[in-house]
């Protein structure tokens, strides 16, 4: 078995690829770093931008929602004056209206994430919430602390960066099967997510750190930097405003204590030595998906890779 930790879009695009060609089942664990109440709907985008990205309904311009979808919805909402930043789209509400009435009804986010999948005919992929219980990620900025949704989608990331508090991390406990995904695995794939609210608040969660630290599994990054730079979103803005260097060789440290290997993109071949004394070995490829043939590609060296290590 093998398993992932990931986000959303960087992870959703390498699944995609792997789930073409693994012959075994996959494990995903993912962030709910991100979750946010919206209306009175629980939204979960990083678990759901996975599900769309497996499923093939993904708006893949934008790297989450669904494809061709529409905002009738959100148009009629905006005559009540209520926020309508962050943008439902009116099929990619049914996710969310299904998922808050599972809750209301006891269900637990691992047993609405499974009916969800099963809805979707994701099959070969489990996809596991990192935890059952609630955390969110806010952002301290200069101009005081919000949801990450509201500085990444409201405030289009433009307030500095001052810290991040994970709200809840300290009582998550892991999901079921989490753990277990970790110790069973025969390797394991931190996703090219970004680093400080999709894999930060997974490593956070209770248990899942020393899991990966004990586990007989080989352990192997994906730097989701290209050129020292994130192709999307926040990770350089995050990593600054917490005063670290935004490099591969940053990706390597932050992971240091469990990672195995690291996969770095040809355009930062330059942090190689850095990363070789930290005693973790460093393969240097094109490591941007920008089809499903290259997430493909990547998905296969790595499963290569994992054939040499045991
Ligand atoms: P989010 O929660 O939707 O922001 O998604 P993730 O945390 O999973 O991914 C965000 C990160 O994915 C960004 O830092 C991107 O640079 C990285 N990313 C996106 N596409 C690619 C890709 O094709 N290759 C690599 N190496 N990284 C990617």
């Amino acid at each position: 078995m093998i398993t992932a930790l990931g986000g959303g879009v960087g992870a959703a695009k390498f699944l995609k690829g792997i789930s073409l060609v693994l012959k075994e089942p996959l494990t995903v664990i993912v962030n709910t770093g991100d979750d946010i109440q919206i209306l009175g709907l629980r939204i979960s985008p990083d678990v759901d931008t996975i599900v769309y990205w497996l499923s093939g309904i993904v708006n893949r311009e934008k790297g989450w929602g669904v494809r061709e979808d529409t905002f009738h919805c959100l148009e009629q909402l905006e005559r009540f004056g209520v926020e309508t930043w962050f943008r439902l789209g009116d099929r990619d509400l049914a996710i969310h209206f299904y998922r808050t009435y599972l809750r209301d009804n006891g269900l637990t986010p691992s047993e609405i994430t499974d009916k969800v999948s099963k809805a979707f005919g994701i099959n070969n992929i489990k996809i596991l919430p990192m935890t059952d219980d609630d955390v969110e990620t806010w952002i301290e900025t200069d101009k005081g602390e919000i949801h990450f949704q509201e500085y990444l989608v409201k405030k289009e990331m433009t307030p500095d960066v001052k810290g991040i508090s994970v709200k809840g991390i300290d009582k998550a406990k892991p999901a079921p099967g989490v753990i277990q995904a970790i110790e069973e695995a025969r390797g394991i794939i931190i996703c090219p997510s970004n680093p400080i609210i999709s894999i930060g608040p997974i490593l956070g969660v209770k248990g899942i750190r020393e899991a990966l630290k004990r586990t007989a599994a080989g352990i192997i990054a994906i730097s989701p930097l290209i050129g020292g730079a994130p192709l999307k979103g926040p990770a350089d803005r995050l990593m600054r405003g917490l005063g670290l260097e935004v490099s591969s060789a940053q990706i390597a440290r932050l992971y240091e204590d469990f990672l195995d290997k690291i996969i770095i993109d040809e355009k930062d071949a330059i942090e190689v030595d850095k990363i070789k004394s930290m005693g973790i070995e460093t393969v240097v490829t094109d490591t941007v998906m920008s089809n499903d043939e290259k997430a493909e590609q990547l998905a296969t060296r790595i499963l290569r890779l994992f054939e040499e290590m045991t």
